[in-house]
């Protein structure tokens, strides 16, 4: 049997590719640049607190309980998730707020209460994002679309769930209050996108929100990847960190392995790369074995990314659970459109911003010593095709959101802080090797969407697979573990 599968990098998508391929029986190699696990979920322990550096929101948790079942095990017996009420606390600019959870009633009250004529609407809206869901998620989104007639097939149907509409426009149909629009429209940007311009497939992460519930994993998203690690190496796989990949070493159509910056070489009978599938391409396959799906010039000219992000971790010697914050706390600025335009299309850092805030703390005092607290700030930015110098803009970036928060969220803030750590663009480019630093790869455009999106088998080599964010189907953890999936389907056999 050829059974030898090495897996570039630890992110969510190879971490289920491997956790699937090796409860299948294949004998499984992971090797990662970095010194843990993760990749965009990535821990950072500072000063007894524990950080985690991208993911916080689990959807779609009977993905990671499928992984599990299919090794015989039961992820409760690994880690544990419990769901958060409000999923989302969303504040507009003068500080009102919404919340949002997946009771219907609750849901219609609060939506009441800014503005009584849009309960009805957004009952229309929920039933036909009911059918966007059931055919962007449900039956497509873990399917190959490796073939120009598999995309063909869905046309009518994609033109009759309106998906060429775009997620605002399509929310705005039903909900006529401009900060509920907002609140029904900003989930693209969970997964890279601009709502103005994704297409309204994506308005179907409402739904599946709704469907499944909004989970927090106990310990963090830090525990959820070790449970996952843990389950590989029961598993017999390896992980070996430090590990950077140069080369994808190929022979005629077929990989045969790879080179590590230390030189040496590691063979396998099949290659999966959860790396940035540009990078992955531009940097460690041959241009000359790249057909023009995969040349350097689609990954320079012809391919949008997604934005970057600007993180700040922080712990304070304080509480804040006072009653004004949410586990999963949204804070929308003033502008809406005009700031998204800055982001994605002008490309300018704003003055202004829009947040997520998040406070693990509220449900996990595990996260901060005793008596303290544990934040993040994320704030979306423009990748590096932005020409942002953020060797020097990252610090008075950084002191007016802490400005911010201190003045509107977070009294004292700034004399309260006992640990600190920041991430920018320079960060996802140079440390997780994304071209032009974007958080989530491409832009889920409709253009770069199921057929036109990198494919999970490569069409230049037979037995290299891609998996995560970049790949078909998108960004998120559902995403990249149903790309996971497919990988694994390829694999094995079970489709071709
Ligand atoms: C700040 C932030 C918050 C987010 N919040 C959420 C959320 O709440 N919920 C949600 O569902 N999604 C969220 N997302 C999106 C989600 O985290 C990502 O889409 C997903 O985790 C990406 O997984 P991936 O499989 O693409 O791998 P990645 O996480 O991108 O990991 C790839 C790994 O490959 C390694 N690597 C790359 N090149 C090489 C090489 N040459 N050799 C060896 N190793 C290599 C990297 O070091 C990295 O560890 C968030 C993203 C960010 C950045």
């Amino acid at each position: 049997m050829n059974n030898k599968v090495i897996v570039i990098g630890t992110g969510f998508g190879g971490l289920g590719a491997a956790a699937r391929l090796a409860a299948r029986g294949f004998e499984v190699e992971l090797f990662e640049k970095r010194d843990k696990p993760g990749g965009r979920g990535y821990l950072y322990e500072i000063e007894g607190f524990k950080f985690d550096g991208g993911p916080t929101v689990i959807t779609a948790p009977f993905m990671f309980d499928d992984i599990f079942e299919l090794a015989g095990k039961k992820r409760q017996d690994y880690v544990e998730f419990v769901p958060c009420d409000p999923f989302y606390r969303i504040f507009d600019h003068q500080g009102r707020v919404f919340n949002y959870n997946n009771d219907p009633e609750f849901i219609y009250s609060q939506i009441q209460q800014w503005s009584p004529e849009d309960v009805d609407g957004y009952q229309r809206f929920i039933k036909t994002t009911r059918d966007i869901f059931k055919k962007g998620f449900v039956e497509l989104a873990d399917k190959p679309f490796l073939h120009l007639g598999d995309m063909l097939r869905i046309i009518p149907e994609l033109v009759q769930l309106q998906s060429y509409k775009f997620v605002y426009t399509y929310v705005s149909q039903f909900v006529k209050d401009d900060f509920l629009r907002r609140c029904f429209s900003f989930h693209p940007l969970l997964v890279g996108g601009n709502p103005f311009v994704t297409t309204s497939i994506y308005a179907m992460i409402h739904y599946l929100e709704r469907e499944w519930g909004v989970y927090y994993a106990m310990g963090g998203t830090g525990a959820l990847v070790q449970a996952m690690v843990r389950l590989i190496e029961e598993l017999g796989g390896r992980f070996r960190y430090d590990a950077q990949v140069e080369e994808i070493l190929v022979e005629g159509r077929r990989a045969t392995g790879v080179r590590l910056a230390d030189g040496s070489i590691h063979q396998a009978d099949h290659v999966i790369s959860n790396g940035d599938v540009a990078w992955t391409n531009m940097n460690l396959l041959p241009a000359k074995s790249r057909g023009v799906r995969n040349s350097d010039r689609r990954w320079n000219q012809f391919t949008r990314y997604s934005m970057s992000l600007f993180v700040i971790y922080f712990g304070t010697k304080r509480r804040y659970t006072d009653g004004k914050l949410a586990h999963h706390n949204i804070i929308l600025g003033e502008r809406y459109k005009e700031l998204l335009t800055d982001i994605f299309r002008r490309k300018v850092l704003a003055e202004d911003f829009s947040l997520y805030l998040h406070m693990p703390t509220f449900t996990d005092p595990t996260m901060a010593p005793e008596g303290h607290e544990a934040f993040y700030v994320l704030s979306p930015v423009p990748h590096l095709g932005s020409g942002i110098d953020w060797t020097v803009m990252a610090k008075p970036y950084r002191d007016a959101i802490m400005q911010f928060l201190e003045d509107n969220y977070l009294p004292d803030l700034q004399a309260n802080i006992v640990a600190e750590h920041r991430i920018d663009p320079l960060h996802f480019q140079n440390t997780l090797l994304s071209h032009m630093g974007s958080a989530f790869s491409l832009e889920p455009i409709l253009t770069q969407s199921a057929w036109f999106r990198p494919h999970n088998r490569s069409e230049d080599f037979d037995n290299l697979y891609f998996v995560g964010a970049g790949t078909h189907p998108g960004a998120g953890l559902p995403g990249v573990l149903s790309s996971s999936i497919i990988a694994e389907q390829l694999i094995t056999g079970d489709i071709r």
